[in-house]
């Protein structure tokens, strides 16, 4: 803690407690939250239950992501951390210990400001310690309070610490990174994929989970129906091989946004990390690799729920188990264990049971019915007056590590493609006044399934990707623009696999993965919209340039493109792998002619759309 002492803290605490006025009122979510934290502190039979501690987490964790930047945020992830070394207390299970660790860990990383970001390190670095016998693991933590926090209070037991620990600091050939989240225990061995990350995006008719590895690992998807018996939700689980987990991922990723509940990730066995997505019902799921780096992409789709709290069991103990395993032993004595194999997690079983004695009746129906708050939906302008559209996301292609293609004369797609996106942008603004998104504005590396997630996050109502062409034959040229559909000749199969990123082969693999996502993508609208945008793209440069050549609006399977719920569409605006079109893509003129022109594809195309809308 740094510029305030525990007991100021303690006293803080003290008094907004005692004057519930004043914080209560405020912020409801987190007086819940806290509440339901004293009320398992006093309760010694709620605290024999893994429902309750993960009741609390939950709450936690929630007002954190739904207030990254508010002032309570590090210290909701502190006491989440809290709550997870209060479960591992009960429980001894190794596993709830790393996971209070990474929750520590998680507040110095996302809230380094916070004032209890080197506490909660110190808590880690203590576990770690005395109670995971990790010492190297325990340096690492005191070494970053001291590096990132030299004037805390804590920093002189932090001192102390690295000198007592001294023979577990990392060796000077081994140490390279030590400020790393974790010290990369096993990963030096080739072959073996590390996972480094779970993000996800939550959107109207599905959500993307996005796993990263260090390097390509093999998966497998399984499905494991609802077990009312266990009293387990529908499961999609991965288990990648040869793979290690990142410390840091250990503490379950709450999501509850009507269809994914969690991702939660274990350690089977040695060299296989399985990763875990409860679900709240049987939907669609679609899953691909992406490459570079690589990454698992996980689309899962269906009717939202407005979900009931059943995170976890019932309070109602569950009846013996008939041809199922039984529960794991997991309430065990306390047993340090070495990393990086901690408390192999088994599947299917989410949460050891402790068995407790039965709650009253009533008592589990009201946590049935203690339902989830949604998140606040995006603001959305209001439709404007010309166009009836309200937001337009204007993605341009490629960017950062990842130049696109490469002229004759060097001039390179990411930045022409962000040139035009800037114009395109500008004059969408300027003519239909409505709210436009760029998904990258600068020379920054965006991966694909970020691009759609953007423009699903934000409620876009149409998503608009700028790109050059490019081919082998030097003498290719013309303008096409490409919607989402199977590919009706290896042309587009050739363009798609380019801007993927992949081989043709695997583009081919995408095709059948698309067969599903089908029925959610607005085809009909985006093949018109394409149209509308290619016409005009001929028409309007036609008039000012000579050899103009209208390749028309062709389909293919592109990754950006996938899981969009807008109208979307790819223009390539010219060829930059052809002499005179480089020349062109370079020079601001056709960049603005260019952008007038699809700006004025997407007011007719709005327009006609309202018109029909309307009828
Ligand atoms: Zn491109």
């Amino acid at each position: 803690m740094r510029h305030i002492t525990l007991k100021t803290l303690v006293i803080i605490l003290l008094l907004v407690m005692t004057v519930p006025v004043c914080a209560a009122v405020s912020d409801p979510a987190w007086r819940k939250a806290r509440d339901s934290y004293d009320q398992l502190q006093k309760s010694p039979r709620k605290q024999q239950l893994r429902s309750e501690w993960e009741r609390v987490l939950v709450q936690f964790v929630r007002y954190y992501e739904q207030n990254p930047k508010g002032v309570r945020a590090g210290e909701a992830l502190f006491m989440a951390g809290k709550t997870l070394a209060g479960r591992y207390r009960i429980s001894r299970v190794a596993d709830d210990a790393w996971q209070a660790v990474a929750m520590y860990d998680r507040l110095a990383k996302d809230c380094p400001d916070s004032s209890l970001a080197d506490d909660g390190l110190l808590l880690a670095a203590d576990l770690l310690e005395k109670t995971l016998n990790a010492p190297e693991e325990a340096w690492l933590r005191y070494q970053r309070i001291t590096k990132l926090f030299p004037s805390g209070d804590v920093a002189g037991q932090a001192t102390a610490k690295l000198k007592e620990l001294d023979r577990y600091a990392p060796r000077p050939e081994a140490a390279g990174e030590a400020e790393a989240v974790s010290p990369a225990p096993v990963a030096a061995e080739s072959g073996t994929a590390r996972l480094t990350g779970i993000r996800f995006w939550s959107n109207p008719g599905y959500t993307r989970v996005v796993l990263d590895l260090s390097t390509p690992a093999r998966f497998t998807t399984n499905f494991l129906k609802a077990d009312p018996v266990e009293n387990l939700p529908p499961r999609l689980f991965f288990d990648i091989t040869p793979a290690t987990l990142d410390p840091v991922l250990k503490a379950p990723t709450i999501v509850d946004d009507g269809l994914l509940r969690r991702i939660r990730t274990g350690v089977p066995e040695n060299g296989k990390v399985r990763v875990v997505l409860d679900l709240v019902s049987i939907g669609q799921h679609k899953v691909f690799p992406l490459n570079d780096p690589y990454r698992i992409i996980i689309d899962i789709s269906g009717e939202k729920v407005a979900e009931l709290k059943a995170l976890e069991p019932s309070l109602q103990a569950p009846p013996p188990s008939v041809g199922t395993p039984p529960p794991s032993p997991t309430i065990t004595a306390a047993q340090p264990q070495a990393k990086p194999q901690p408390e192999p997690q088994p599947e299917p079983q989410p949460a050891p049971q402790p068995a407790p004695q039965p709650a009253p009746r009533g008592d589990a129906i009201a946590k049935i019915l203690d339902t989830v708050e949604p998140a606040p939906p995006p603001v959305i302008p209001a439709r404007t007056a010309v166009s009836g559209l309200r937001r337009i996301v204007v993605d341009a292609g490629h960017g950062g590590k990842d130049p696109g293609a490469i002229g004759p004369n060097g001039v390179r797609e990411k930045d022409v493609n962000l040139a035009i996106a800037r114009k395109l942008a500008g004059k969408l603004r300027e003519t239909l006044a409505c709210d436009v998104v760029l998904t990258r504005d600068s020379d920054i590396y965006l991966p694909l399934e970020e691009r759609t997630a953007i423009a699903n996050k934000v409620g876009a109502d149409l998503f608009i990707s700028i790109h050059a062409n490019a081919a082998i034959n030097r003498q290719a040229y013309g303008i096409e623009t490409y919607y989402l559909n199977f590919s009706k000749n290896d042309r587009a199969v050739a363009v798609a696999a380019r801007e993927n990123g992949t081989s043709i082969k695997e583009v081919g693999d995408l095709e059948l993965i698309l067969f599903d996502l089908m029925a959610n993508s607005k085809i009909n609208e985006s093949s018109l919209l394409a149209a509308e945008i290619q016409k005009s793209l001929v028409e309007k440069l036609g008039e000012r340039y000579d050899d103009v050549r209208d390749l028309g609006v062709r389909q293919g399977p592109f990754y950006v493109l996938l899981g969009a719920t807008m109208p979307s569409v790819l223009v390539e605006t010219a060829f930059i792998s052809h002499t005179r079109e480089e020349q062109r893509l370079n020079s601001r003129t056709f960049q603005e002619h260019s952008a007038t022109a699809i700006a004025l594809a997407v007011k007719n195309f709005a327009l006609s759309h309202k018109l029909i809308a309307s009828r």
